[in-house]
C-alpha cells in the first residue's frame, strides 16, 4: 500500500538527529530532512539517536534510543521516576543551564519574532533553592490490579506514577498522600474509574501556606459521603497539626475537569492564608493562586519596581485574577483598576482588598479587549498599564486602545514568550520602546518561561 504523503520518515530506521532548541514544555527539537521532530529527555547541542514514534503534516515525535554527543549541561535527575512523570521535564539539564536556556529563548523569540535587535534582556532570576516550591500538588487516584495509586499522570497519558517522594512539593503533601491511600486501603474506599464513571475518590488536592504554614487537605469524589471520614480527620490531624482545612469536593462529572463546584467542609475552616508581601490572601479549593509563592513576590516587586509610580498614577491591571499584583501596585497608586473575564476570580479580588483595608483599587469583570476600549470611550486612561494575559497574548482590540489610550509604561508579564514578543513588536512600531525585559523562573525542572517586560512611551 502507498504510505500517505505526509509519512515522510520511516518508523522503522534509527535516526541520528543534532538537537537545536527546546520548546516551552521542556521536548527537545530537531530535523530530519528540514522536518521538524521533537524528543523527550534530550538537550540543547546534542546529537542522538532516535526511532520515530509519531508523525503528522507538520512534526514528528522521537523516542531517544542513545546519545552519541552528550551535552555539558547534563545531569543524572533527581526524581527516581522522572523518566515516566510528565511533572518535569527538564531535570536531565543543570539549574544554571536551565536559567540561561530560558533567557535565551526569550532573547531569540524577542529578535527573531519581535524584530527587535539591542534589547536588553537581563539574565533569569532563579530560586536559590529550586525544590519544595509549589503550593499546591493536585494528586490522582487510580487503582491497578487493585492496588490504589495517588501520584502523577505518566507523561501524555493517564497511567499513574506512584512515588513517595517528589521533590518540588512540600514533604507534607508526600506524606499525606501516603495517610490517604492507607486510610483507603483500611476504610475500603472505592477509587474512581475514568472509564466506568464508577468508584469514589478521584483526586487528592493538597495546598500549604508557606508563609502561614496552614495547609488544606482536598478529597475530590465522585458521590456526597466519605465513610468513616471521622477517622481520617483524626489521622490526618495526628501527624499534621498544622492542617486547618479538610474539605470534601464533590465531582461527579464524567470529565478531565479536577474540581467539581460544591465543598463540603468535614474539618476546620473553608480556606486557609497565606501572604505575599505583606498582603494576606484567603484561599478555598476553587481559588486561583499563583503556585511558586516565593517567585510570585520576586514576579510582583518588579512589576512594582518596572511600573515606577509616584503615587499620582492611575494604573490598569488587566488580566488581573484574583487582583494580587493590583493590590501590589496599589501601595504606590493613586488609582488601580483591574480587569479579569472571570467573574468568581474578581469576587475573590473585592473580598482580597477588603481583607487588607485597600481601598483605591476597583475591580470589573469582563474581557479586557471590551472593557479597556469602554473605559477610554468614557474618558478614562491610565498612565500605566500592567497586562498578564494567558499564553496567546492580548487581544488586538485591546492593543490598538492601548496606542491610542498612551500612558507612560506599560508592563508586560508574559507566560509565553513568542506571544510576547509578537506583541512587542505591535507596540514597539506604534510608539512604545522595550527598555527592559527581565525572565523569572517560576517553574524550576520545566521548560516554562515567565518574563516580565517595561516599555515606555517613546
Ligand atoms: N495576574 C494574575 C493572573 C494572570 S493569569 C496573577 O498574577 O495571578 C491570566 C488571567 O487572564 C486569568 O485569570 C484569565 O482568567 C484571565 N483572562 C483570560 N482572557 C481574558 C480576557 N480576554 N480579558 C480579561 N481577562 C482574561
Amino acid at each position: 500500500m502507498k504510505q500517505p504523503s505526509q509519512n515522510i520518515l520511516s518508523q522503522n530506521k534509527t535516526y541520528k538527529i543534532d538537537i537545536t532548541g527546546l520548546t516551552h514544555e521542556g521536548q527537545g527539537v530537531g530535523k530530519i530532512q528540514g522536518f521538524v521532530v521533537f524528543v523527550d529527555g534530550v538537550l540543547p547541542g546534542e546529537n542522538v539517536d532516535i526511532k520515530i514514534v509519531k508523525q503528522t503534516k507538520s512534526y514528528a515525535v522521537g523516542r531517544l534510543v542513545k546519545i552519541n554527543r552528550s551535552s555539558k549541561d547534563r545531569v543524572k535527575p533527581f526524581c527516581p521516576v522522572y523518566d515516566k512523570c510528565g511533572g518535569c521535564a527538564v531535570q536531565h539539564m543543570t539549574y544554571q543551564a536551565q536559567l540561561n536556556f530560558k533567557k535565551d529563548t526569550v532573547l531569540q523569540n524577542i529578535t527573531r519574532i519581535g524584530g527587535l535587535q539591542d534589547v536588553k534582556v537581563n539574565d533569569t532570576i532563579g530560586m536559590e533553592n529550586p525544590y519544595k516550591y509549589r503550593n499546591k500538588v493536585q494528586y490522582p487516584v487510580g487503582c491497578d490490579n487493585g492496588e490504589i495509586k495517588i501520584g502523577f499522570y505518566e507523561t501524555r497519558s493517564h497511567n499513574i506514577i506512584d512515588s513517595n517522594l517528589c521533590d518540588i512539593q512540600p514533604d507534607e503533601s508526600n506524606k499525606i498522600r501516603d495517610v490517604v491511600r492507607n486510610f483507603c486501603k483500611e476504610a475500603g474506599v472505592t477509587i474512581y474509574d475514568e472509564k466506568t464513571g464508577k468508584g469514589l475518590l478521584r483526586h487528592v488536592m493538597v495546598r500549604k501556606g508557606f508563609k502561614t504554614g496552614e495547609i488544606m487537605v482536598v478529597l475530590v469524589i465522585n458521590g456526597d459521603k466519605l465513610i468513616k471520614s471521622d477517622e481520617l480527620v483524626k489521622k490526618l490531624l495526628e501527624e499534621f497539626p498544622d492542617i486547618m482545612s479538610i474539605i470534601l469536593n464533590i465531582n461527579t462529572r464524567n470529565t478531565n475537569i479536577i474540581l467539581g463546584d460544591k465543598n463540603v467542609c468535614i474539618y476546620g475552616q473553608k480556606y486557609i492564608s497565606d501572604y505575599i508581601g505583606s498582603f494576606r490572601f484567603e484561599i478555598s479549593p476553587l481559588s486561583f493562586f499563583q503556585v511558586n509563592p516565593i517567585q510570585t513576590e520576586v514576579l510582583y516587586e518588579k512589576a512594582l519596581e518596572y511600573a515606577g509610580l509616584s503615587g499620582n498614577e492611575t494604573v490598569f491591571d488587566l488580566y488581573c485574577g484574583i487582583g494580587t499584583i493590583s493590590l501590589f501596585l496599589s501601595q504606590k497608586a493613586k488609582r488601580v483598576v483591574g480587569v479579569e473575564v472571570v467573574a468568581d476570580a474578581i469576587s475573590d479580588a473585592k473580598r482580597n482588598a477588603e481583607l487588607n483595608g485597600v481601598s483605591n483599587v476597583e475591580f470589573l469583570v469582563g474581557e479586557a479587549e471590551k472593557v479597556i476600549p469602554d473605559l477610554y470611550a468614557q474618558g478614562v486612561k491610565a498612565d500605566v498599564v500592567v497586562v498578564d494575559p494567558p499564553r496567546k497574548g492580548c487581544d488586538q482590540v485591546l492593543l490598538n486602545t492601548l496606542v491610542e489610550m498612551q500612558p507612560q509604561r506599560i508592563v508586560y508579564v508574559s507566560c509565553n514568550p513568542s506571544t510576547l514578543a509578537r506583541d512587542l513588536k505591535y507596540l514597539t512600531e506604534q510608539g512604545f520602546e522595550v527598555m527592559e525585559v527581565q525572565p523569572v523562573d517560576m517553574f524550576p525542572w520545566t521548560g516554562h518561561v515567565e518574563t516580565i517586560c517595561l516599555m515606555s512611551k517613546k
